[in-house]
């Protein structure tokens, strides 16, 4: 009890430091949107600079595309960090938790029970989140998505998409904390050696297996057809050795006309998967009227999609296709993907590392009100979410300024492979298909900006390639 007393003033800095840099990182966020806003705004005329590469009307429309999810973003911003903050004030932290001891039909106090609890504790707040999520991801995708000529979902679709990813959420969640926490107990003085060594083999295993037996429960996935475009990507996989065994075609298409390309897969079993949206002669939304999409062997969610065929053709050109695929497998070949992981998991053992010294701080646990239990659950996530807050902030900065630099070696690498012009093309088409604004407050951008200003990548590719 007196030792309680006593802790208690460390407790009460701890929370209100987690709380004032919770609110400081939020202020300076709104500061950057704010900024942000101010551009869109004002820069009402495409800048002379872009006037080759954007008409007026694109111009226009991705501004107010760009406002409209800059006001949305604001509101909903605000909402999240004032559910946060009352979450903490009014203890809901703790009470989740003995609500949790109910629903779980706790009656007794050994390690099981709390694993028990613990899973009770989690799915509930998962519930909770995804709850209070709902009607602002609903709003953003049927009010703000939709006006500008980007959804391609009903809500039916999206109510499924939404229950369906909770389910998996479960079924991944569960598990794989039960057994951390088992690890943790069990584990000594080096349990946090084991539980990083854990934690590393969950990721490689979810790597390997979402795209055959995750991704596929919520899109369809097609082999590329053979052709020309085909025979192109698997000669240049080849001209640089990278072992591609298949090349897919997501059907985008059914949630968003956004467009995307990507790669995954372990050591000599490379996967490239394509977005219809991005494949102009296989686009849906380029097929007009009564037309159907080629794919006739479709599943039970075709009658809930309204692929909306868009005026103008959207996508690129296989030789552009070509070019967005050299600056994808010039991650690969340039060890981006590699060396994200190599951090991530660094990162990864120095936080359990840290959260092996920290965990048996009492005062960690007063500070969100747990007076007379210390779970092991609820120090994960006191640790890792607050604790470590300032240091995530630091280090998700350092990674999106690593990334912009990545990028640009990147293209970098698809215009040595003699594929500049296609790149630059692919660019701009790519930037108007997503309505991506090209015009960014500095500030905003250095800290946001995973990838570099669309002029600035075009300026790079264009230098070089007069040498
Ligand atoms: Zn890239």
């Amino acid at each position: 009890m007196i030792q309680t007393i006593l802790d208690q003033p460390v407790a009460n800095q701890i929370f209100y430091a987690v709380l004032g840099f919770s609110w400081t990182v939020y202020l300076w966020e709104a500061y950057l949107s704010y900024r942000q806003r101010r551009i869109y705004r004002s820069t009402t005329q495409v800048p002379q600079e872009l006037g080759k590469i954007m008409d007026t009307e694109t111009f226009e429309k991705s501004r107010r595309y760009q406002l409209d999810k800059s006001n949305f973003s604001f509101w909903s911003g605000l909402y999240s960090e004032t559910e946060g903050t009352l979450i903490l004030v009014l203890g809901g932290i703790p009470f989740l938790w003995s609500l949790a001891g109910t629903v779980s039909g706790r009656f007794g106090f050994g390690p099981e029970y709390e694993i028990t609890q613990s899973l009770s504790f989690l799915t509930l707040a998962t519930l909770f989140s995804a709850v209070t999520g709902l009607p602002w991801s609903i709003y953003s995708t049927f009010v703000i998505e939709e006006k500008h000529g980007f959804n391609q979902q009903t809500l039916g679709f999206f109510l499924k998409d939404a229950v369906k990813k909770f389910a998996v959420t479960q079924c991944i969640l569960l598990p794989v904390t039960s057994l951390l926490l088992y690890i943790i107990k069990i584990g000594g003085d080096y349990f946090f050696i084991y539980a990083w060594l854990f934690t590393l083999c969950v990721s490689l295993v979810l790597v390997t297996i979402y795209a055959d037996y995750i991704a596929p429960l919520f899109d369809k996935f097609t082999p590329l057809p053979e052709g020309e475009l085909k025979t192109d990507i698997e000669t240049m996989a080849k001209s640089i050795s990278f072992p591609l065994t298949k090349v897919y075609v997501v059907e985008g298409s059914k949630r968003s006309s956004h467009s995307n390309a990507y790669f995954y897969g372990f050591f000599k079993n490379k996967r490239i998967v394509l977005f219809d949206t991005l494949l102009e002669d296989y686009s849906p939304l380029n097929k007009t009227g009564e037309e159907q999409p080629e794919n006739t062997e479709s599943d039970d969610t075709s009658s809930e999609s309204k692929v909306k065929p868009k005026n103008k053709k959207q996508g690129c050109n296989n030789p552009e296709i070509l070019a967005v695929l050299g600056h994808e497998l010039g991650h690969w070949k340039l060890g981006h993907t590699v060396k994200n992981i190599v951090i991530s998991q660094m990162n990864s053992f120095l936080c359990f590392f840290l959260f092996a010294v920290l965990i048996g701080r009492r005062e960690l646990f007063l500070a969100f009100g747990f007076h007379d239990s210390q779970p092991t659950l609820i120090g994960l996530m006191i640790i890792f979410q607050f604790i470590f807050s300032p240091y995530n902030e630091l280090l998700s900065f350092c990674l999106t300024v690593l990334s912009r630099r990545f990028e640009f070696q990147a293209d970098a690498f698809a215009l040595a492979m003699g594929k500049a012009s296609q790149l630059y093309s692919a660019l701009i088409k790519l930037n108007k298909d997503n309505l991506g604004f090209p015009v960014a407050d500095w500030l905003f951008s250095m800290w946001h900006y995973s990838h570099p200003p669309l002029l600035e990548r075009l300026r790079a590719l264009g230098n070089v390639k007069q040498d």
